[in-house]
């Protein structure tokens, strides 16, 4: 069975010298045919969609701001708007939605969508850290209201995925895991082990020090991916990726490399085979070197479809020294009783 993605650059959603720009997606959009993957036409979103996970008042003041006040800045991050982006954020959150349709519809085995605006951070009820609508949390009720009814969502972009947690904090159909850079001041400030004392097992923080790389996430694919994927025995497992983990990356301190991230491809790419017949979506987040996400973005590809080589893999090793972090993943394990 085929491997399907879709893109959506949002070409118009740009603001000065922000980060977070469609150049992102420059050195990977030409690589895209190389990958043995079909591409697959996003659809937006709907509005009762995006109203799955956010507040329908939200929904409307931001397609205002956008149609009325942009450009601008609506909030600290800062994330931006502009008069393209309600439409380019519908049509983000569809491109996944099409992906999750097409993989348990038994059209794709598996699949990646390749779209911003992000949207991990963003909350129910509100918008931030670069993302407007979160993306993986509506393809997650998307896929429950198609009649799945475990879901479960793996982020290791760099950042903590505050907006996914807040999503389903309450929502036992859902499990999040997310492991993300963890320090004073360092972006969104949420993410501690102990953030969701009533969903153990279920709502899952491995917050890192800077310069934690390929040898410290493969132990966290591990010992509390691999715990953490059996207990909840998902039907389908989304990934929320970002490429902002990678060592070089201009926002952020993290030491994966290239081949770290083929790594975990491959791994959260097994635990699909094991648990769930081979359901399995990335979506991508944040990773704000293009030359990462083009990279990055070929190690999903070839996790996917078994197919193809990295190059780069082999030639950027992470240059710090990679801090020991056995004792906090042993307090994350011990918190939720994986063992
Ligand atoms: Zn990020």
């Amino acid at each position: 069975m085929k491997t399907v993605y879709t893109f959506v650059s949002s070409p118009n959603h740009i603001y000065p010298d922000h980060p977070e720009r469609p150049a992102r997606l420059a050195i990977l959009e030409p690589r895209l045919k190389s990958f043995a993957a079909e591409l697959l036409e996003a659809k937006p979103a709907t509005r009762e969609e995006i109203a799955y996970v956010h507040n329908p008042k939200l929904i409307s003041a931001l397609e205002k701001v956008c149609k009325e006040d942009a450009p601008g800045i609506i909030d600290y991050a800062p994330t931006y708007v502009t008069q393209s982006s309600f439409e380019d954020a519908l049509l983000a959150a569809g491109g996944v939605i099409t992906c999750a349709h097409a993989v348990i519809k038994g059209d794709a085995k598996n699949a990646f969508a390749i779209v911003r605006p992000p949207g991990h951070h963003a909350e129910p009820e509100r918008a931030m850290g670069f993302c407007i609508f979160n993306n993986v949390a509506i393809a997650a009720r998307e896929l429950l209201a198609q009649g799945l009814e475990r879901v479960a969502i793996i982020d290791y972009d760099a950042h903590h995925g505050n907006g996914t947690q807040a999503a389903f904090l309450n929502d036992e159909r859902v499990a999040f895991v997310s492991v993300h850079q963890y320090q004073n001041g360092f972006y969104p400030g949420t993410g501690w082990i102990e953030d969701a004392p009533h969903a153990r097992k279920r709502i899952v923080n491995v917050p890192l020090p800077a310069y934690a790389g390929d040898q410290v996430y493969e132990q966290v694919s591990e010992k509390i991916f691999v715990p953490f994927v059996e207990s909840f025995q998902p039907q389908i497992i989304l990934i929320s990726v970002g490429f902002d983990a990678h060592w070089n990356d201009p926002i952020t301190m993290l030491g994966l490399s290239t081949a770290g991230y083929l790594m975990l491809a491959k791994k959260v790419v097994a635990l699909a085979e094991q648990y769930c017949d081979g359901k399995i979506v990335f979506v991508l987040e944040g990773g704000y070197d293009p030359m990462n996400v083009a990279n990055g973005a070929e190690t999903v590809f070839i996790a996917e479809t078994g197919k193809g080589e990295s190059e780069s893999a082999v030639r950027d090793s992470n240059p710090h020294k990679e801090p020991d972090c056995e004792s906090r993943i042993e307090e994350v394990r011990k918190w939720h009783g994986f063992s």
